[in-house]
């Protein structure tokens, strides 16, 4: 026997369902895993129950036991600082539920609309602007998928679908595979996006089904993945996103800048070299939207953009993400400039 079927026999290749099923989701389980009890966080844990802790094991392997200020770790745990209000930070900060023009379609941007194909993710991440989006009125039953797939039929200048979510990666890739064939039958459209964060925290995610129903389609695929910190990345991330690049994949990366996270120069230098060492080339480096709830993560425009500076005459062009933020109303993602 060979030693790489024996690594295969003493670790088998978890299935990403099972994986997902023992997600943690609950403070006090992720402090315990972590050894770190309430005291370690001073001004104290969130209350609210409405947008719950959950984050997948994996994930939480990659944290550091007993630092309270890990940056996955601030990620993923319900802070007291976000039960406080702050002003021009809301529930819909960009307008999204205007632009929702079917079920489940979100048309605001020319050429391109977004397909919410799942309702929930595998991770809930506390800067996340869709976190009061109401998801449960988006969960697609059979006539509103068609319905779906009818308005984007009747638009000849859609030509790029991008399955979004919730995280679209929470389908089944039977379900995919469908919904993937289903969209490739409207002539107009060229091209496929699945933006997900699933396969970050759950590498088992990225299947050779996933590889297949991505290249085995008439459409050009591209997968963009949201990694916020080099320490995310592994060798199983690298191994498999080398084959489904090598099958013909488009992959790339949009981070959020997160005050505490990776607001520091030698932090996104090194994740744009990780980035690349993982196959993935950084698209976007978003500043937060001004979601209710997130504003401890709040970095200023003027330290953005001095950032993004530093990062040009650091790095070769294509390791440098564009710099945006997204606008109410504005039909593409602004580039930050501070005068
Ligand atoms: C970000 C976004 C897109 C995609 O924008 P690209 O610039 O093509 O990456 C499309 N629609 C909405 C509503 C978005 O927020
Ligand atoms: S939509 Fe993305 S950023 Fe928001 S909670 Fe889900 S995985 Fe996290």
């Amino acid at each position: 026997m060979s030693s790489v079927a024996q690594t295969k026999k003493f670790f088998p290749r978890r299935d990403w369902g099972e994986v997902l099923a023992q997600s943690l989701r609950s403070s006090d389980e992720l402090l315990a895993a972590l050894e770190l009890q309430s005291a370690d966080f001073p001004n104290g844990l969130s209350l609210a129950k409405q947008f719950p802790l959950l984050v997948p094991r994996p994930f939480v392997e990659r944290m550091t036991k007993g630092d309270p200020h890990d940056p996955l770790l601030l990620q993923v745990l319900p802070l007291a600082a976000e039960d406080q209000l702050h002003r021009g930070f809301t529930a819909d900060p960009l307008g999204e539920q205007s632009a929702n023009v079917a079920t489940g379609v979100i048309h605001k941007y020319h050429g391109r609309v977004l397909l919410l194909a799942a309702s929930g993710c595998a991770v809930n991440c506390r800067y996340c602007f869709r976190r009061h989006f109401p998801y449960n009125e988006n969960r697609l039953n059979h006539a509103q998928w068609q319905s779906a797939l009818d308005y984007i039929a009747q638009d000849t200048s859609i030509s790029e679908v991008i399955l979004s979510g919730g995280d679209p990666l929470m389908l089944q890739d039977e379900r995919l595979a469908d919904l993937v064939d289903s969209i490739a039958n409207i002539a107009h459209v060229q091209r496929l996006r699945v933006h997900s964060r699933l396969p970050v925290v759950i590498a088992e995610r990225l299947t050779d089904q996933l590889t297949d129903i991505l290249t085995r389609t008439r459409l050009r695929s591209s997968l963009v993945l949201h990694v916020n910190h080099p320490r995310e990345l592994t060798p199983l991330h690298a191994e498999r996103l080398a084959k489904m690049r090598q099958a013909g994949v488009t992959l790339l990366n949009q981070t959020v800048l997160l005050k505490g996270v990776n607001d520091n120069l030698e932090v996104l230098i090194e994740l744009s070299e990780q980035l690349f060492n993982h196959h993935l080339l950084p698209y976007y480096l978003h500043v937060l939207d001004r979601v209710q709830g997130a504003q401890h993560f709040d970095v200023s425009s003027r330290a953005a953009y001095a950032l993004y500076q530093q990062m040009l005459t650091r790095l070769p062009g294509y390791l440098v993400p564009k710099l945006v933020r997204e606008e109410a109303g504005q039909p593409h993602k602004t580039p930050l400039h501070v005068f």
